[in-house]
């Protein structure tokens, strides 16, 4: 596991070379090469195509004897191994030659995450991400190079927050599996530590909220994770009453520390649940429940006018990408962005506080 995770961590940190608009690293094997496009087209939300050829070639770069490969691009036969296709092939080649790929400089530029000036003092806060994915659930990228990326765009901490086990279709944790990724946690912790990072990922989970407003998880594994987010993501058409007492029951929680999503929108797919916002955003702010700001493109949740209402109601915040692969934990700005929008309180937000206040933050709201 060590050299493992040594390898994923190095990988990972040369994922973060292309963010601040630095030189390409010549030194970039094919694999980093590929991952540092894989990681550009995620956060361009790219999921089609191009993206799956791109991650069928790193399978077989990671497949495939190193001296192969270097005589295979010596050759001009790269094509002839099954899974590399004519855009694959000239990043790996690139990448060989000790050249930058040109198809890696044109998707960095493409795919760069915009944020106004207003947005960037929020961004600028930002000291860690509550809510994104590994995969241990439906993410695409293991616990430790979701690290290195949160590490490498200048975090100080992250929040791992897989799915609990009734999200079935994304591969939820039940209580064994996720008691196995608090180790792997805590192994991740332990190496970023060796290794001379101020850096820590704390645990969590992105739990769902039952129906009857009950928790999908035991009490008490809440109360060993650090950050518990909960979301509904099932019956998002129940009726007005229902949906309210439902998420009310969630909110009051003592383990809850973040209401994830609260509208449950995809944006041109699907509309908003309907609930007492009020009721739910007053509860949230009793019970020091942070409201999410939820980066995704294609949720952008709560719609500006909730968001006015939860400053309104003297809500917490947290503005979280709830990424699902590397690049999407660059997706913050889109959150900063509506926030500066509405001008939401820097002090309100959970994910400005150093990581032991963010803790103290949550044992205070497990005492309230
Ligand atoms: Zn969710
Ligand atoms: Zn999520």
């Amino acid at each position: 596991m060590g050299v493992e995770l040594g390898l994923g961590l190095g990988l990972g940190l040369g994922l973060g070379l292309g963010e601040a608009g630095e030189g390409y690293d010549l030194g970039m094997t094919p694999e980093a090469a590929l991952l540092r496009v894989i990681h550009c087209l995620d956060r361009a939300h790219e999921t089609g195509f191009k993206a799956k050829a791109f991650t069928r070639a790193l399978d077989v770069i990671r497949t495939t004897p190193a001296a192969e490969i270097e005589l295979r691009v010596a050759k001009n036969s790269l094509q002839e191994l099954d899974g590399i296709g004519k855009s694959t092939a000239a990043v790996i080649i690139d990448a060989v030659e000790g050249r930058e790929p040109e198809y890696l400089k044109k998707v960095e530029a493409s795919s760069r995450v915009d944020i106004t000036l207003a947005g960037q003092v929020y961004r600028d806060a930002l000291r860690g991400d509550c809510h994104l994915h590994s995969t241990w659930s439906d993410g695409g990228a293991p616990v430790e190079a979701m690290a290195a990326t949160a590490m490498a765009i200048g975090h100080e901490y992250m929040v791992q927050t897989d799915h609990s086990a009734r999200l079935t279709i994304a591969h939820g944790l039940n209580e064994e599996r996720l008691s196995e990724q608090l180790d792997q946690i805590a192994e991740v912790n332990a190496a970023i530590a060796a290794a001379g990072h101020d850096f820590r990922v704390l645990s969590g989970m992105e739990v769902d909220i039952l129906v009857d407003g009950s928790l999908d998880l035991s009490d008490g594994m809440l109360k060993r994770l650090d950050v518990v987010v909960a979301s509904v993501h099932s019956k998002l058409r129940m009726d007005k009453a229902q949906m309210t007492e439902r998420m009310l029951m969630a909110v009051a929680s003592p383990h809850v520390d973040i209401l994830g999503h609260c509208t449950g929108r995809m944006i041109g797919k699907r509309p908003p649940s309907d609930f007492d916002a009020d009721d739910v955003f007053a509860a949230c702010a009793q019970f020091n429940t942070a409201v999410e700001i939820n980066c995704r493109p294609e949720r952008l949740d709560p719609p500006l006018e909730l968001i006015d209402l939860a400053i309104e109601l003297g809500c917490w915040f947290s503005i979280d990408s709830d990424a699902h692969a590397t690049g999407q934990l660059e997706w913050q700005p889109l959150g900063c962005d509506r926030a500066a929008a509405r001008n939401v309180p820097i002090d309100r937000i959970i994910n400005t506080l150093p990581a032991e206040d963010l803790l103290a933050w949550t044992r205070q709201s497990a005492a309230a």
